[in-house]
């Protein structure tokens, strides 16, 4: 089978790109492994200031995020057009917030708000009084937040499936294979899948985790990993939670859906079962996560928790890899740097314009796929 563009991966970066694609005219080809997608996974949250979690396990990876903050800013403006356009996901933009349980935390994210002012995005610091105005649930302990007006959340679930029922309007279909290895020729490229052979002018690889692997005999050594990670969601609750809310210094992430539901993650860790088995959800991971969203909202403590599971984010180098890959440049990255789901469309976006020839929407030098060249 030949197309126009094979697009390789079909979590959220790869349904906006062959959504982006066969509205300009291309013939897509769509094909993923159906193995651990982030975006069947994850908790909704629309990131935009830096989560401490990752400051504290990735200290290297700091200053790629932080220069791709206007990008992160950007990709919430980008879910709002596309639940305008497609939805409504039970999109919410009332920002996010950051709490902080004393002085030390309190001086560390008006550190951090000082930074993210410098890059554009929207963040103010708030005392206990202001935040009593806004969200009078918290627990006694807090002393004051940064609030993101940039963030935001949105249901996942329902995005997915009207993204999804998008592409079946326009006759994409996902075929389940996995993809071994690409190779360019001199008119176009190569896919060889476990059960098919797969013929394009270019492909776009929007296969998070399993990119690094794929591209290697590429000539680029992209260090994408995969990072098991845990969820929760409780029954409804009566409280009413507008925000995204965050911690100065604990992993944790709580948002209320529509129906009153509390989602409730953050990077919590989970046990690795390989690509085709889900990771394994953690008892210590469970009671840690969901005492910590107790704390914090002390009303969550007499919810029952109705669900649990784990998901497969991806980690590479903090940074977004969107463009041609400089030794095969029919071959199109799509990989979100962290908080992927945020990302995700926008990349899309991006990189679907990589392929057509469009000019770029902004400096893609510092998303280049060059910089891993080996
Ligand atoms: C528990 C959890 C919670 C999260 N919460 C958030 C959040 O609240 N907000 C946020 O912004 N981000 C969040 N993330 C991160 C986010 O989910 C991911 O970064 C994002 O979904 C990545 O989307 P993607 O389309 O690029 O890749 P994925 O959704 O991971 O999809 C990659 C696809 O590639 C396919 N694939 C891989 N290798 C091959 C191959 N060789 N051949 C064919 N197909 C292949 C896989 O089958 C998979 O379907 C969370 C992640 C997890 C795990």
């Amino acid at each position: 089978m030949h197309s126009d563009v094979l697009v390789v991966g079909a979590g959220i970066t790869g349904m906006m790109a062959a959504l982006h694609l066969a509205d300009a005219g291309a013939r897509v080809t769509l094909v993923d492994a159906g193995e651990n997608a982030g975006t069947w996974a994850n908790a909704g949250s629309l990131h935009v200031q830096m989560q401490s979690r990752f400051m504290r396990l990735y200290p290297d990876q700091v200053p790629a995020v932080e220069a791709s903050l206007p990008l992160y800013k950007a990709a919430a403006e980008e879910w709002v057009r596309l639940d305008a356009f497609y939805g409504p996901f039970e999109l919410v933009r009332k920002g996010g917030l950051m709490l902080a349980e004393g002085t030390v935390q309190l001086r560390f994210l008006e550190d951090k708000a000082k930074r993210e002012t410098a890059r554009g995005l929207t963040v103010e610091m708030l005392d206990r009084p202001a935040l009593d105005r806004i969200a009078p649930w918290l627990g006694p302990q807090i002393v004051g937040a940064e609030l993101c007006h940039d963030e935001g959340k949105l249901n996942p679930l329902i995005a997915n499936a009207r993204l999804l029922a998008e592409l079946g309007r326009r006759g994409i279909v996902t075929i389940r294979d996995r993809i071994l290895g690409i190779e360019q020729g001199s008119d176009g490229v190569t896919a060889q899948g476990q059960s098919g052979t797969y013929q394009a002018d270019q492909a776009l690889i929007a296969s998070a985790w399993g990119a690094g692997d794929m591209v290697r005999g590429l000539g680029v050594t992209i260090p994408t990993r995969a990072e098991p990670l845990h969820m929760n969601i409780t029954e409804a609750a009566a409280v009413s939670i507008g925000h995204l809310i965050q911690h100065a210094e604990r992993s944790i992430t709580l948002k209320q859906l529509g129906q009153g539901q509390i989602v409730i993650g953050g990077g919590w860790p989970a046990r690795d079962r390989g690509r085709i088995m889900p990771p394994e959800v953690l008892a210590a991971s469970f009671l840690g996560n969901v005492a910590l969203a107790a704390r914090l909202v002390p009303q969550i403590g007499g919810l029952r928790v109705i669900r649990t599971w784990a998901g497969m984010n991806t980690t590479a180098d903090g940074g977004s890899t969107i463009g041609r890959l400089p030794q095969a440049s029919r071959v199109v990255m799509a990989l979100p740097g962290d908080a992927g789901y945020t990302l995700g469309p926008l990349v899309a976006r991006m990189a679907a314009g990589v392929a057509l020839g469009t000019a770029p929407e902004a400096d893609m030098g510092r998303f280049a796929p060059a910089r891993f060249a080996a």
